[in-house]
């Protein structure tokens, strides 16, 4: 009696089940397919966290090589031969997807007998992706003089060709209000303090906070962990991380560069974006200007709407969001198919991704998409 009642128990749940994923199905069919916009997310790629590595006190200069580098005056540090060049090697040659921002003190040394190390800046910048910053030209603490908060600008551009500086890193983390104005006319748009605390994209591009310091002194992965996991629920969340390549911040190169693996470990565990400043402020400065018209249900004219702050050839894709109905088959941006991607990776680029039923289009606007789907 009991078996049988199981066997028409199970038989009854057998048929609702078939029931209602033949009527669901039904339903899903009876729907035409559709595309919604859903927005432009404050993070390219739909990143939780823009995480920003910044590194002070790289050398350009064959003395500070040999002598070591003054931080506090009159005590030198070791920098370039163990630390500096240690760490890059490493970093290219373990974490070429890790780009970096690096403070460069010039010194006014930039001739011929340094060519190596403009070299190996000129390489970074150009086949990996750092962000070459002014840390100026002598390391002075403030009110500095012209030559040494315009020297460096000169000095990187002058031996990094076609390249232009952005980002000004002030030694001792201040600057006096004369020294921001010059900076300003003279086109730099981001300068970093070394003040706490930052969780959130810069409110004041000019005054950039950090959100942490390593150094064998400091606690910083756990510091690193609680922030990371903040910065998250922000949804617009920003971490800079900063330390310096020398005998200041590390007892020797290899703790530094073991630090380093752990922190990248860490940083790419998550979904964070591993960015630049410059790049970061040109991926916000769209975000808040881009605008979206549909053109059909599956054409849309994507462009800003106000002029942005920076040369036309530094835009950069932004990310789209659509929630789609149907199969995505294909994207075209003015006419041109779209590449399919399988992961954002931390370099923006153009093309789509599809998750569940969202569609992502990173794009450079302005142009025209459509999004072609299977009925
Ligand atoms: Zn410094």
């Amino acid at each position: 009696m009991l078996r049988k009642a199981i066997i028409i128990a199970v038989l009854i749940v057998a048929i609702l089940t078939i029931v209602y994923f033949s009527f669901e199905r039904a339903e899903a069919e009876s729907q035409s397919s559709y595309i919604t916009f859903k927005g432009v997310p404050k993070l390219y790629g739909n990143y939780d966290t823009a995480v920003i590595i910044r590194l002070d006190d790289f050398v350009a200069d064959p003395y500070y090589i040999s002598h070591g580098f003054p931080v506090i005056p009159g005590k030198s540090t070791k920098a370039y031969q163990e630390y500096e060049l240690d760490l890059i090697n490493y970093l290219i040659n373990n974490h070429p997807e890790a780009r970096l921002v690096f403070g460069i003190v010039t010194s006014d040394n930039s001739g011929e007998n340094n060519t190596y190390i403009w070299n190996l800046y000129r390489e970074v910048v150009e086949e990996y992706g750092w962000e070459a910053a002014s840390h100026t030209r002598y390391h002075q603490p403030p009110p500095r003089n012209i030559t040494d908060i315009l020297g460096s600008l000169k000095d990187i551009e002058g031996n990094i060709s076609g390249y232009t500086v952005h980002t000004y890193i002030p030694p001792y983390g201040k600057v006096t209000k004369n020294e921001l104005s010059i900076l300003r006319e003279n086109g730099i748009k981001i300068v970093m303090s070394d003040k706490p605390f930052e969780i959130t994209l810069p409110k004041n591009w000019y005054d950039v906070h950090i959100s942490l310091k390593m150094s064998d002194r400091l606690p910083w992965i756990d510091i690193l962990r609680l922030e990371l996991s903040l910065a998250k629920y922000t949804k617009n969340g920003c971490i800079i991380i900063y330390t310096h390549p020398t005998s200041f911040d590390w007892k020797d190169p290899e703790q530094m560069i073991k630090a380093f693996n752990e922190m990248l470990n860490i940083v790419e565990k998550g979904n964070n974006w591993i960015t630049t400043p410059y790049e970061l402020y040109r991926y916000s400065e769209e975000q808040s200007s881009v605008s979206i018209k549909a053109i059909n249900s599956t054409s849309f004219y994507v462009y800003f709407d106000r002029k942005l702050n920076f040369s036309s050839q530094d835009i950069l894709p932004v990310t789209l969001v659509f929630q789609v109905s149907g199969k995505v088959t294909d994207v075209t941006a003015n006419g041109i198919q779209l590449q399919k991607l399988n992961s954002f990776g931390y370099v923006p680029k153009e093309g789509y991704l599809i998750r569940g039923n969202l569609l992502y289009i990173n794009i450079v606007p302005p142009k025209s998409i459509n999004i072609v789907i299977d009925k």
